[in-house]
This record gives structure tokens, sequence and C-alpha cells, in this order.
């Protein structure tokens, strides 16, 4: 697909980088070329796995497609990652080579052995890395894979427990990235605004193939800044982007139609959008933003409609030749419409299996092919898709199931809540209790038996938090998803006695 946008039109430009010269698809497709020969040359063989740990450069997705050509399997990691961090994921995937930032090279150089080499890739397009591709040959052809062959390994975010390498193929990636162009009519025209990070699959399989298979420009920042945002909006065509982007944009006086004027789609994902924020978004631009549903182990499933209404709440319609169903969380058994339950997904977008971890692939996959996403859903009478939460986020509360969905709701909706989060916390009586954690709007004072008492009008008492603790925030990984992991880490022994009264 690359390819063919070369071909097309190289000298397109591909990078638009604020502060560093553009870079062209053709002169793009060079530097692919070389690099490949330049990973042949560190005896990157199909199969071989290149993990990846730098600053977010156009180089670095250079560097995908050049480890695509050879058969390479390229393996992203978290920049946020440090050393236990890394020898895990090292020791799990037994890569072939490992390519830093020079300034970390000092403290990686150790990793080096007769199996394992180690590289640099500068943000600024220095390193080792691009000093062996400046002299290298231009690799003259692919090598040969088929679409179930191995194309990249990406870990999931570990929201949920210790992440895991999810096998893409390349077909997966293919397949992907045809429905999703399609869905959102990407074309050469499109000028996309990219400001997510390049180790998870929203920035990379979804936004940086998109992009490059249509041949169109990407604005490539580095990081998600709200001025510069609204700056490049000028002169875009589309954004796409988690919530907490949205969220922050809202707080710019600057945001308003004339400021998205030229922009065409908005799309949003990673985490639930919230309401208000759709809503808002909506008032102040006359932009719908476009809410989209998938993970890590299965590229996209979901969106909502390009043409056609998109609605609040809601990530839409399964993409094209992708199944997906509800299912009872315990039995299995499929669900009529409206219920709600387990989200199960089959189709060309769903990996392979976790990286040497057969027996949690097993786990995860029904009989006949599909795949237990692991989250929680409903499809409304009009087919659209609801994700109401993790499954392992439930609270099973004296044997009642409370999904934490509908307590955030109702508690969001409450003046002076800026936003919250239910987790189940042990409870000796309930088995778990319902717990909220509220972060208060600016200036809003508000305390916990106000809130709990504007509840119990609108909850079944099962429902109703036991507690609710007063945060100045959540606690949120990159993309944006709140980590209820640590909460629960956190609140653990809220309710066990401490040890001094036993
Ligand atoms: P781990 O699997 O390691 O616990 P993770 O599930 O957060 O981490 P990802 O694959 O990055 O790792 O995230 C996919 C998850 O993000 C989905 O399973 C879903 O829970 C959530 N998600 C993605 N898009 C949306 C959306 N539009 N609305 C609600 N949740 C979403
Ligand atoms: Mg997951």
């Amino acid at each position: 697909m690359f390819d063919a946008s070369c071909r097309k039109d190289g000298a397109k430009v591909m990078f638009e980088r604020p502060g560093q010269p553009p870079i062209t698809y053709a002169a793009a497709n060079d530097l692919v070329l070389r690099l490949a020969t330049a990973l042949e040359e560190l005896s990157v063989r199909p199969g071989d796995r290149v993990a990846v740990q730098v600053e977010k450069s156009a180089e670095a997705v250079l560097l995908y497609l050049a480890c695509l050509r050879t058969g390479g399997l390229f393996l992203p990691l978290n920049t946020a990652y440090t050393g236990a961090e890394i020898d895990y994921f090292l020791d799990n995937a037994e890569p072939r080579l490992f390519v830093c930032d020079p300034g970390a090279v000092d403290q990686h150089a150790k990793r080096a052995s007769a199996a394992l080499a180690v590289e640099t890739l500068g943000a600024d397009g220095g390193g080792t890395l691009m000093q062996r591709a400046a002299q290298a040959v231009p690799q003259p052809a692919p090598v040969e894979r088929s679409p179930n062959d191995p194309a990249a390994i990406l870990y999931t975010s570990g929201t949920t427990g210790r992440s895991k390498g999810a096998v893409l193929t390349h077909g997966n990636l293919a397949s992907n990235t045809v429905a999703l162009n399609q869905a959102w009519r990407f074309s050469g025209s499109d000028r996309l605004i990219h400001a997510l990070p390049i180790f998870h699959t929203h920035g990379l399989f979804v936004a940086c193939n998109m992009a490059l298979s249509a041949g169109a420009t990407m604005i490539f920042l580095t990081r998600f800044d709200v001025d510069q945002i609204i700056d490049e909006m000028a002169d875009a065509t589309v954004l796409m982007g988690v919530p907490t982007f949205y969220t922050r944009l809202l707080k710019s006086p600057r945001l308003g139609p004339l400021a998205t004027a030229g922009m065409r789609l908005f799309v949003s994902g990673s985490a639930p959008l919230p309401q208000d924020v759709h809503t808002g978004f909506a008032e102040r631009t006359g932009h719908v933003i476009l809410e989209r549903y998938g993970m890590t182990e299965t590229c996209m499933i979901a969106s909502n409609p390009h043409a056609g209404e998109r609605r609040t709440g809601a990530v839409g319609f399964a993409l094209p030749d992708v199944d997906i169903r509800i299912t009872d969380r315990e039995t299995g058994a499929a669900l009529p419409q409206g219920e709600t339950g387990a989200i199960e997904v089959r189709g060309p977008n769903v990996f392979q299996g976790y990286w040497r971890m057969p027996e949690k692939t097993a786990a995860e996959f029904r009989e006949d092919g599909f795949f237990i996403t692991g989250d929680l859903g409903r499809i409304d009478a009009d087919g659209y898709l609801h994700i109401i939460g993790r499954d392992k986020d439930l609270v099973i509360s004296g044997g009642y199931n409370v999904y934490p969905k509908e307590i955030e709701t109702a508690l969001d909706a409450l003046p002076g809540v800026a936003e919250s989060a239910v987790i189940g916390v042990p409870h000796p009586d309930f088995g778990e209790a319902v717990t909220a954690i509220v972060v208060p709007a600016p200036g809003a004072s508000l305390d916990s038996a106000t809130l709990l008492k504007a509840l119990s009008g609108e909850l079944a008492r099962y429902k109703q938090p036991k507690t609710v603790l007063l945060a100045d925030a959540l606690p949120r990984n990159v993309m944006g998803k709140v980590q209820k992991a640590e909460l629960r880490r956190h609140f653990a022994d809220l309710y066990t006695p401490a040890a001094s009264d036993t």
C-alpha cells in the first residue's frame, strides 16, 4: 500500500514536521529501502523481532515500514518503560535488534550480545541506524509475505494486568487499513493531524497505516499541545485523538466554528468519550465527533457512520467483514439484542494470538473463532454498539452485577462533578462494595453526603455507592485511560479493619 502511494505521487509530502524539513513519499521510500538493507545487514531475518523504544519521529515510522519489508516483526515499546520493564519485554520477545534513543544508549549498550544488536535512532534523524541507512544500497524487493505471516507484536496497554504481546499479521493490518479507509473516506487530499504516540495501535496501525495507504499527508506532532493543534487545524482535514484531546480542546477559548472550518473529520477512540465532551464539542464547533472502538488484539472493530447519525455514548457498527456478538459473560451463550454481556469479535482484523502465551490465547478464543474482548457491551435497537465497560471492572456486590458506567453516568450528571470512577473494593459483607471516586469541577465544593443523597433517588439500593471519596484527579495513562486497577490497589483496605483493631 505504501509502495502504491509512492508510485502514485512521489512528490507528495508524507510527513510535515514543525521545525524540521518535510519528507515526501519519494524520500520516505528511499529511506525505507535503505533501512531495510540496514536491517538485513544487522541479520534481521523473516520472523525476527525488532524491538524499538524511541521518541516519536517520522524515521521511527519508516523503520516500521522497513521492518515489514524484511519480514521482521516490528515491536514498539512505550517510551515510559524503564529498566525492569524493558527487561521483561526483551526476555519475553527475544528480539534480534533493540533500537533506542541515542541519549539512552549508555544505559542499554550492556544489553548487546551475540544474539541481540543494539542500535540508535534519534528524533532528529540521527543515530547509528540512520548512518547505516545512508551508506546502504536500497533494498531491491521486499521479502515475500503471506497474509498469515506475523507483521508486528504490540504489547497491550496493561490497563487490566501485565501487558501481553499481541501478534498481528500482515493480513490483520492490511484488512483493517482497507476497512478504515472506506469507513472514513480517507484520500490523498487528507491532511491528518497526528499527535498520538506511535507505540500504540491507535497511533501506528490506525493513523499511520491509513494515511500512508491513502497517500495522505501527516502533520506529525511529537506531543499534544492545544494551541498548536488549533493552529494546525487551519490547514488540516482530520484529527484523530483520544478523549482527553477533546476535553482539553474544549477548555480553549480559541475553539469554535472558525478554528475548525477546514476540518472534515474528528475521531475519538481508545477510551470512552464522555457525553458532555461529545455534545460540548458539537455545540462549540458544529462538528460531531466520530467515536470508534478497537483494541490492540483486534485493530479497529467498530465505528460510528461517516454519513449518518453519530450517536453519543455509542461506538457504532462493526467494520466490513467484522462480526460482533454479545454473550453471557459466564455461559458464553448468545444474548438477545439489547442485553448487556461480553463483546466477542471475529474477522480478518483479529490477531493470531498472544506471543508465547498459548494457554492465555486458547482461553480468550471460542471454538468458532470468536475472540473474547474482555469488554462488556450491548447493541441497541438500531444496531449501534455501546461499550459498558470492562469485564474486570464489573462490581459484584451482594451477588448483584453493578456496571460502573451506570453509576459514573449518574454521578457525572450531578452539579459540580467533573468526572468520576466507580470501582469494587473488597468488603466483608458484600464481597465487593461499590466505591466512587469523584473529582469536583473547578471551584465546586462537594461533599460525599450530598452526593450520596442525590444518587439515592436515582439508583437502586444495591447500585448506590457505599462510599464516595473526593480526589483532585483520576490516574490516567498516556492514552487517557483511567487506571482502575491502580485505584483498586490504592483503596484495597478501605473496608478491612485495620490490623490494630483485630
Ligand atoms: P490490557 O489489555 O493490557 O489491560 P488495554 O485493554 O487498555 O490494556 P488496549 O488494547 O490499548 O489495551 O485498549 C483497548 C481497550 O480500550 C478496549 O478493550 C476498551 O476497553 C477500551 N476502548 C477502546 N476504545 C473505546 C471506546 N471508544 N469506548 C470505550 N472503551 C474503549
Ligand atoms: Mg485489553
